[in-house]
């Protein structure tokens, strides 16, 4: 699915070196290379404020916890999406509310969420699925009208835009009152290990953010609030940022995929190929095809036979999970639970050539021949 080993091989130098200089200089913990790399991650996603911490699930939780919200309080989900999205929610003691998402987009379906909206109803967290940002206007808009704050869910979309029919360009990560990132290796900007980040614009959220994320202190050994440890690893850090400049070029070579795959694809009858809005820039964190007639695991099983590794994501949509058994008793969600059926995500990552494209796509045309 994805190919590190090469990735790593064209940057090993420059890599190296940066992880050599961080055990030179024992500065292991919030080290120097955490507030460089924050720094210039803040300028690539067009946000003021980056609190790097340990991974994206403790983003999501960070900036609910920064809201301030109350035990019971309601916070909207799509239906389709990771755990971590809804499992925050839960963890904390709120209401997650789940909302049908988009088939074309897999995103959350925004002419759904008003009748979600209750009086306890405080935030939204869309979630840019595959690394193509959801309806951002419209979601902002909402959260205006009801007073909610909104948290995007950009662990598979950093450097994701939309140009609204205004003219104005939203950043993924940026838009909303929290953004919150995951560098999970295989995410676009992966580390070697765990990490992930929380963005705002506003100052005193992210004062509020990082103290959180800091044992809910700003001054050490004097503790204001409840907070969590959450860090970056500096060595981490120093990879990213060595990753950070190599950024465009990986999210150019994965559109480029998408756009060989979708000429190699859209023909065949049996299978969709992901739409992209033309004001949109979808960084592919994944190639995620529909397959039709119920044929999706026949076609799974196809390709493994052949060598090509694909994957679910995912299976079953939040609202079915068990874990969330006590939340999912309002709403129908049909569109998540097709889709959780016919989704099929492709091999896709920086080092992917259209010979292994043009292979995949002959093996999926003779799959339905
Ligand atoms: C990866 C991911 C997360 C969680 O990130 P971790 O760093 O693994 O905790 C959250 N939401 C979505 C949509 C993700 O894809």
């Amino acid at each position: 699915m994805v190919d590190l080993g090469t990735q790593y091989a064209r940057i090993k130098p420059k890599v190296d070196e940066a992880i050599q200089k961080v055990i030179d200089s024992a500065d292991f913990i919030n080290g120097s290379a955490v507030n460089k790399f924050a720094e210039n991650l803040s300028n690539y996603v067009y946000c003021n404020h980056v609190i790097p911490c340990a991974n994206g699930t403790d983003a999501l939780q960070i900036a609910l916890m920064a809201c301030g919200l109350k035990r019971g309080d309601e916070v909207i989900v799509p239906a389709f999406s990771f755990v971590a999205t809804a499992e925050v929610v839960a963890l904390l003691g709120l209401r997650p509310v789940f909302v049908d998402v988009n088939e074309i987009t897999f995103n959350i379906d925004v002419s759904k969420i008003e009748a979600a909206i209750t009086p306890r109803t405080r935030a939204i967290i869309p979630v840019h699925l595959y690394g193509q940002m959801a309806d951002m206007e419209t979601i902002m808009m909402i959260a205006k009208k009801h007073d909610l704050f909104v948290i995007e869910d950009a662990a598979q979309a950093i450097g994701a835009k939309i140009l609204t029919p205004r003219g104005i360009m939203l950043s993924a990560g940026a838009t909303g009152t929290f953004g919150c990132t995951s560098f999970f290796p295989t995410k676009n900007l992966g580390a070697f290990g765990d990490g992930g980040a929380i963005f705002t614009n506003d100052p005193e959220l992210a004062k509020k953010a990082k103290t959180i994320a800091n044992h809910g202190s700003s001054e050490k050994y004097y503790n204001d609030i409840i907070g969590i440890n959450s860090r970056l690893d500096t060595i981490q850090a120093a990879i990213l940022d060595v990753k950070l400049g190599e950024l465009n070029k990986y999210s150019y070579s994965q559109q480029f995929s998408a756009s060989d795959y979708n000429d190699a694809l859209r023909g065949i009858d049996g299978v969709l190929v992901p739409e992209r809005a033309p004001d949109m820039v979808h960084v592919y964190n994944q190639y995620t095809i529909k397959v039709l007639d119920n044929r999706r695991n026949e076609l799974k099983r196809f390709l493994a036979e052949s060598g090509i590794p694909t994957m679910i994501y995912y299976p079953v949509p939040l609202h079915k999970q068990k874990a969330f058994s006590d939340y999912a008793v309002k709403g129908q969600f049909d569109v998540a639970e097709k889709l959780a059926k016919s989704v099929l995500s492709l091999p896709m990552h920086s080092e992917l050539n259209v010979y292994q494209i043009r292979y995949i796509a002959d093996r999926i045309t003779k799959f339905f021949w």
